[in-house]
């Protein structure tokens, strides 16, 4: 009932373990991403019976779970991707973090665990990294990704609601993705036969229950030479996602606009704090017209072929935006001009984007920890 969800975890509960064997911190220009964490975690754990414990935040280690736990049997687990930066002036920024927690309640509700207060997890988590600031690497090129998790650990094989379930947050430095100001265009393969999500599941939600399975055709993609997938959804094969990006297209529109075009949130789409941002910008600059809507494969392919499309890029945490430069379909490898055409826009948002995570630049997108 109502009860159940009625309270949450307090920051000011926390308890801190030190660990007494701080680990040397990697350099920064050798980092790959999440191999290496952090000194502390955080967990918090939850019953029916009990409600929440105090949240904890201790030297990292194993989690002992009970081997009928829920989330190894019917994958009752989600999870968010985000990242600290540490700054010019050695502040450590979160962005737009509020996002990712409110992603996490959505996917905290669809998955039946229970439900918590978003200000309070996000103290907690601020206080990790406090805790393991050092951790946060000194450079502008790297960064501190957090992997804020939440799974049932319920002790029976019924398929069931969850009486038992456990946060837990691990962080860990991770390098660029792009050595400065080089962009390495990805190839991509569009086989309408994967269909990563769809209407009325759970494609909207950030569980592992969408990521697994998606491990196969990221190998065929490979196998074929390309090295990300562009999802295709439903008969007019709409063009949905890359990898784990949300998909931009810059166009001259057939009105003859210039044009920035992504998905519309209609159930299918990881609503991304990246795509959420390039949006607001592009909103706020004026430079262009944005719309949210959908696109199939046959019009893109027209558009290409017209001369109308500018740049393709994904957009997501991990590198902040991706350009495209080929997509293979059906048989077919096409080429797309974005490296040709800079990426101007691409790079306009790469650099908006890194001077407010780095302090370059003030704003409210880039709290203090
Ligand atoms: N799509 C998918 C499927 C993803 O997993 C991610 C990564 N969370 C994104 C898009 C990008 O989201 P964000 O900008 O919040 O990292």
């Amino acid at each position: 009932g109502a009860l159940r969800f009625a309270s949450s975890f307090k920051a000011a509960d926390l308890t801190i373990e030190r660990n007494p064997e701080c680990k040397p911190k990697p350099d920064p220009s050798a980092l790959m991403f999440g191999k290496q964490f952090s000194d502390h975690m955080l967990t918090i754990s939850w019953s029916e019976k009990d409600g929440w414990d105090a949240p904890q935040i201790k030297p990292f280690q194993n989690l002992s779970l009970h081997p009928a736990s829920s989330a190894l049997h019917y994958s009752i687990e989600l999870f968010e991707g985000m990242k600290a930066f540490r700054g010019v002036d050695n502040h450590i920024r979160l962005f737009r973090p509020m996002l990712n927690m409110e992603r996490m309640h959505r996917s905290t509700e669809r998955s039946c665990l229970p439900l918590f207060d978003k200000i309070e997890l996000l103290q907690c988590i601020k206080k990790l990294v406090e805790v393991d600031q050092d951790w946060v690497p000194f450079s502008q090129d790297a960064s501190l990704y957090i992997r804020p998790t939440f799974i049932g650990t319920e002790p029976s094989l019924g398929v069931s609601r969850a009486g038992k379930a456990l946060i837990f947050v691990i962080i860990g430095p991770v390098g660029p993705y792009f050595a400065t100001g080089s962009f390495n265009p990805v190839s991509l393969l569009a086989d309408p036969a994967f269909v990563r999500a769809w209407k009325g599941g759970v494609g909207e939600y950030k569980m592992g229950g969408n990521y697994g399975p998606t491990i196969a055709v990221q190998m065929e993609a490979q196998k074929q030479g390309c090295q990300q997938v562009l999802w295709l959804y439903g008969p007019d094969e709409e063009i949905t996602e890359v990898g784990t990006m949300n998909l931009f297209i810059y166009w001259t529109n057939t009105k003859g606009e210039r044009e920035l075009v992504t998905p519309p949130l209609d159930g299918i789409i990881l609503p991304g704090v990246t795509r959420q941002s390039l949006l607001d910008l592009g909103r706020t600059w004026g430079d262009f017209k944005v719309t949210e809507r959908k696109m199939g494969m046959k019009e893109l392919l027209e558009a290409l072929d017209a001369g109308r499309v500018l740049e393709v890029f994904g957009a997501g945490t991990a590198c902040v935006v991706c350009p495209v430069g080929s997509l293979r379909y059906r048989g077919k490898t096409y080429q797309i001009p974005t490296m040709q055409n800079g990426p101007d826009l691409a790079k306009r948002f790469y650099k908006e984007l890194t001077d407010i995570q780095y302090g370059r630049k003030p704003s409210e997108w880039a709290p203090v920890v």
